[in-house]
């Protein structure tokens, strides 16, 4: 086996690890060797998670909004060693007509999707400059950054944003050996999926055979390019965003 894919030696930090996407990142990478740190708010379902991961995985009730708490949650969690890898996975996502969108909704989706993962990656990135150790950083990027989707507009300009705030951090954090790139998960069937997009088997149906792959992606697809980023093997891949979509956003179908 290619020796760089190995995660043996690091700890991972995902947030919203417990479920769909962000829990086959954690599946993944604790695969690969790595120990992992969960977070999301309901303890339950971290408790849970973590049970099944196996014992190299740890997890903390934590909202991501509360952005004052960072250093308590990253102390706790360093006692037992530094983070190498940082996952910005937790989000939310709200659907409705543009002109019903109210400023409170707007708010609500940026301080998860934006304001969190800027934050929480800013408190990491200045521990992983401070001891010198280098270190990998994901934000969870959409194919909203690439298409236009129908009533997606605050989660939009998130998702855009964190795709531009991976290069721009790739800029400047790649003196300190930090890499960061975005994950681009095309159409996954996850909680979130089902609560917005997609409610009909219409629906399931239409963007099945819209995709060259035909499908879903899958959530271990997330899982396994993750991992690969993370990894020694992507050591000189930084600022990208990995579409992971089964061909959706590159092609054109008729
Ligand atoms: P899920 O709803 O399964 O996962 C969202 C996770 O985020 C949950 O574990 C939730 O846990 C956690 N979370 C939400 N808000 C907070 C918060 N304030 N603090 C801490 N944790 C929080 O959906 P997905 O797996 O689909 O979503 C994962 C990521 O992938 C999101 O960023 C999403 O935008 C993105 N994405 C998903 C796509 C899809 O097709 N599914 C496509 C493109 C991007 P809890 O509620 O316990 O806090």
């Amino acid at each position: 086996m290619l020796k760089e894919i190995s995660l043996e030696g690091k700890t991972a930090l995902i947030t919203g690890g417990a479920t769909g996407i962000g829990y086959a990142i954690a599946e993944q990478m604790y695969d690969a060797g790595a120990d992992v740190v969960i977070a999301g708010r309901r303890a339950e379902v971290l408790k849970e998670a973590a049970d099944r991961l196996g014992e190299r995985c740890r997890w903390y009730p934590f909202d991501v909004t509360r952005t004052e708490e960072y250093d308590r949650l990253l102390d706790a969690i360093e006692e037992k060693g530094p983070v190498d890898i940082l996952v910005n996975n937790a989000g939310i996502n709200i659907k409705k007509d543009y002109f019903d969108f109210t400023p409170e909704e707007f708010d609500r989706i940026v301080a998860t999707q934006a304001k969190a993962p800027f934050l929480l990656s800013q408190a990491v990135a200045a521990r992983m400059k401070e001891r010198k150790s280098g270190g990998s950083i994901l934000f969870i990027s959409s194919l909203a950054s690439i298409l236009g989707m129908h009533e997606i507009q605050a989660y939009t300009v998130c998702k855009s944003g964190v795709k531009g705030l991976a290069r721009s951090l790739a800029r400047d954090l790649g003196p300190y050996g930090i890499r960061v790139n975005s994950l681009n998960p095309g159409f996954v069937y996850t909680d979130m999926l089902a609560k917005t997009n997609v409610k009909t088997p219409e629906r399931l149906k239409e963007i099945e055979e819209r995709t060259p792959m035909r499908g879903f992606t899958q959530t271990k697809d997330l899982g396994m390019a993750a991992a690969f980023l993370a990894s020694d093997a992507a050591r000189f891949i930084t600022g990208i965003d990995l579409v992971v979509d089964g061909g959706i956003s590159s092609s054109f179908l008729i």
